[in-house]
């Protein structure tokens, strides 16, 4: 027996989260797999999002891993080239870009080839991250309608504040400003923008977080909007003890009984992806059962109280997020978000399909 952690992804999960992406929208789906597929395995998951519109990521070695392997959508690379070697690349495997700076336009100047790249040309309309300005945008747009390297292109932008109450109306207007009695197709929308802001669908939505099951709103279940979670992160219970009032658990002693409890030890930690900051009280799975972690997150282990589940005991199933047990939870009592915990999963973790 090896150590009983493990990560189940669900691909029919990511096929149902797919289905809530198009039933909320007729725009075609770009599905955004940067970071391993948010941490679930690049290929299985394009497989199974195989009837996407079109894929997202950042890493040219993938976008081609995804060509070899088959795929003929459009793939996109949502940073762009980051030096002008990377254009016969592009041209050669069909990948479309991002043009987000004048640095890669001067790159795209210099390269000799006609009519080769598809190009997503990139608004910074609020988010100050990527882009060009409302300024050197029209003259960016003309530039490449006109360029003999370019074949097409698609007008973006991105929003940041989607997911909250400011919304995204003053950069949807500033996008939609420039862009007017223009032909090209258009993006902008994210999770949670495809969600709560159907004026912003345009051409193509670019689904992230919520194909993997996650919500991306602060305040809306993933169960709520139809979402299941694809990555489930399991493990057991290696050693269950009694303690007594005034004992503590855990490095540092940040974690005192009040009175006499059961305490388990669950085989995980932050060196398999389980937040360190994940203070006493983050909610956990035990035999289906909720509760709670008691002390510090250590390296390849962490507590649970088991004082409420008297049956609980070595070899007990532990779910640290996912079926049962929503990430969001455990992100919000770790002080962060789903699409952290779910990139972070650790390599040392085996991952069952
Ligand atoms: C990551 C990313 C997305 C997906 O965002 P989610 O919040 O995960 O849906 C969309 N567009 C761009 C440009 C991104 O970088």
């Amino acid at each position: 027996m090896s150590r009983p952690i493990q990560a189940h992804i669900d691909l029919s999960a990511l096929r149902n989260n797919l289905r809530v992406v198009r039933r909320a929208t007729s725009a075609r789906v770009m599905a955004v797999v940067k970071a391993n597929a948010y941490g679930h395995g690049l290929l299985q998951a394009v497989e199974a999002l195989h009837d996407a519109d079109g894929f997202a990521l950042l890493d040219v070695r993938d976008a081609v891993a995804l060509r070899d392997a088959g795929f003929r959508q459009p793939i996109l690379l949502l940073e762009g080239y980051f030096s002008r070697d990377e254009l016969p690349l592009l041209a050669e495997y069909e990948l479309t870009t991002v043009i987000h700076s004048q640095q890669q336009i001067e790159w795209l100047d210099a390269y000799p080839r006609k009519n080769g790249l598809s190009v997503w040309l990139k608004l910074n309309s609020g988010m100050n991250r990527l882009g060009f300005s409302a300024q050197e945008f029209p003259a960016a747009m003309e530039r490449l309608k006109s360029h003999r390297a370019v074949r097409d292109v698609t007008l973006m932008t991105h929003f940041a504040q989607a997911d909250e109450a400011p919304g995204v109306s003053a950069q949807l207007a500033l996008f939609e400003q420039l862009t007017a009695n223009r032909h090209q197709p258009r993006s902008l929308a994210n999770s949670a923008a495809i969600l709560r802001h159907p004026a912003a669908h345009a051409d193509w939505v670019r689904p992230g977080i919520m194909l993997y099951g996650s919500s991306p709103f602060a305040d809306i279940s993933a169960e709520s909007l139809g979402l299941q979670p694809v990555m489930t992160l399991s493990s057991e219970l290696i050693s269950v003890r009694e303690i007594k009032a005034g004992d503590a658990v855990g490095y540092g002693a940040t974690f005192r009984a009040e009175r006499s409890m059961r305490i388990g030890t669950v085989a995980c930690g932050y060196a398999d992806g389980f937040p360190r900051h994940a203070a006493t009280g983050t909610p956990i799975l035990v035999d289906g059962k909720r509760t709670r972690t008691v002390g510090r997150v250590s390296m390849d282990m962490l507590s649970v109280d088991l004082s409420a589940l008297p049956d609980a005991r070595v070899g007990s199933r532990v779910v640290l997020w996912g079926e049962g047990m929503p990430i969001d939870e455990v992100a919000l009592a770790a002080g962060t978000i789903s699409y952290e915990l779910l990139c972070a999963l650790a390599p040392r973790v085996p991952v069952r399909r």
